[in-house]
C-alpha cells in the first residue's frame, strides 16, 4: 500500500482524504520515484469539482489520485528502463503522458499528441508516496533548486514559458501585461518576461496581493481590475501605447478590457478561463486592429526542458506561497480556491531519512 491523496466523490475541498491505494507495479521500463513534493494547480480545483463542459474533459472514474506536477527521488530503475538516472537521484514528474512516436511527439510538441494524457487529470496523479511512470517522464531537479521549489515548476513554468516564448514569440523590450496576477502561473509569466527583457504590467484584485505582485522584480506596475473599464488606466501608464502581449487565465470578466489593451497586432494568450468560459466581445476591436488570440494549454517537453534550463542560468526560483504537509491537503485546496495566494501552494510527503525537501 502506499498513501496518496485520494478523491472518492465530487465536491468541495472536504471530499479529499488522504489514504492508503493499492501500489500499481510497475513496468520492467519504468522509474519508480517516491515522491517528495507537488504543486497544487487551478487544474485539481477542477478536477475535485468533476467540472464538464468544453475544455474540460469528461468526469474521471473513481476513485482518483490527484496531483498534476511533483518532484522526488529515484528509488528503483527497471532492467528495461532506457535512462541515465540512477537510484538517489532528484527528478521531477511533467505532468503530460503521450505516444512519443507521432509527428508532434517526435518533435516535442507533446502536447499537440491525439493521446496526450494529464496525470491528476486524466491517469492517476502524483501525490501519493511512490510512483511508477516512464523515465522520459523526468528530468533532472537543478542542483541549486529545492524538491519543494522543484515540484512547483512541470506544469506551472511549462505553461507561462509557452504562452510567453513558444507560442506568443516574445521579444527583447516589448510589454507584457499579465492579467489576474496571483496564481502560480502568472507570478511565473512575470519572471519568465521580466528575465527576458521585457517591460512587465500586471493587474489583479486587492492591495495585499497588489503589494507581493509590485514587489517581484521587473514589474513596472499594477492595476486595479476590480472594476470594468480598467483598460483605461492601462493606457494611461503605457502612453497610450496599450501591451504586445497579454497572458490571460481568467476569461470573460477581464477579455473586453484585455483586448482594449493589446497594441495593433498585440497577441493575447490563453491557458485558461477561471472566471468564466463565455466573454462579452466586439470583433471589429480584433480584426480592426490587426489584434490576435492565441490558445496555449500546458506545452510540451522541449518547453519544459527548455524552462527548466532557464530557471537554473537565470537563478529563477518558484514564488511559493504556502508549503504544508500532504495531510493538510484540504486546507491547501482551500487557498486555492479563496484566490488570496500570490505564487504557488506545495504540499509535501513525507519520505523519512529518503531526502531533505
Ligand atoms: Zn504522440
Amino acid at each position: 500500500m502506499t498513501r496518496a491523496v485520494v478523491l472518492n466523490e465530487y465536491g468541495d475541498p472536504s471530499v479529499l482524504r488522504v489514504g492508503d491505494i493499492p501500489e500499481v507495479s510497475g513496468l520492467p521500463s519504468q522509474v519508480l520515484v517516491g515522491v517528495c513534493a507537488s504543486g497544487l494547480n487551478r487544474l485539481d480545483l477542477f478536477v475535485r469539482q468533476g467540472l464538464t463542459g468544453p475544455g474540460v474533459r469528461s468526469p474521471r472514474e473513481l476513485p482518483h489520485v490527484m496531483g498534476a506536477e511533483g518532484a522526488g527521488v529515484v528509488l528503483e530503475v527497471g532492467p528495461q528502463a532506457e535512462t541515465d538516472l540512477q537510484v538517489g537521484d532528484r527528478v521531477m514528474i511533467f505532468s503530460g503522458v503521450s505516444c512519443r512516436r507521432c509527428r508532434y511527439c517526435r518533435r516535442g510538441e507533446t502536447s499537440r499528441c491525439a493521446q496526450y494524457a494529464i496525470l491528476g487529470e486524466d491517469l492517476w496523479g502524483v501525490q501519493r508516496e511512490r510512483l511508477w511512470i516512464d523515465p522520459t517522464n523526468l528530468l533532472s531537479v537543478p542542483a541549486r533548486m529545492s524538491l519543494v521549489e522543484a515540484a512547483a515548476v512541470p506544469t506551472t513554468y511549462t505553461t507561462a514559458w509557452t504562452m510567453l516564448l513558444t507560442a506568443g514569440h516574445l521579444r527583447v523590450g516589448e510589454k507584457v501585461l499579465v492579467v489576474g496576477a496571483s496564481g502560480g502561473v502568472s507570478v511565473a509569466a512575470i519572471q519568465i518576461a521580466a528575465e527576458a527583457g521585457a517591460e512587465v504590467w500586471a493587474t489583479t484584485r486587492g492591495t495585499a496581493k497588489r503589494d507581493r505582485i509590485a514587489a517581484l522584480p521587473g514589474v513596472r506596475g499594477v492595476l486595479d481590475s476590480s472594476e470594468r473599464g480598467w483598460h483605461e488606466d492601462l493606457l494611461d501608464v503605457t502612453e497610450g501605447t496599450g501591451v504586445d502581449v497579454i497572458v490571460e487565465s481568467v476569461g470573460a470578466p477581464t477579455w473586453r478590457d484585455s483586448i482594449q489593451s493589446l497594441s495593433p497586432g498585440g497577441r493575447m494568450m490563453l491557458c485558461g478561463a477561471t472566471g468564466g468560459d463565455e466573454p462579452n466581445i466586439s470583433i471589429r476591436e480584433i480584426y480592426q486592429s490587426h489584434r490576435q488570440i492565441i490558445g496555449a494549454p500546458l506545452g510540451g517537453w522541449n518547453d519544459f526542458v527548455d524552462v527548466v534550463a532557464m530557471l537554473d542560468r537565470c537563478a529563477l526560483r518558484p514564488l511559493l506561497h504556502a508549503v504544508m504537509p500532504m495531510e493538510q491537503i484540504v486546507e491547501a485546496h482551500r487557498i486555492l480556491e479563496e484566490s488570496a495566494h500570490v505564487g504557488k501552494v506545495v504540499v509535501t510527503i513525507d519520505q523519512g531519512d529518503l531526502a531533505a525537501v
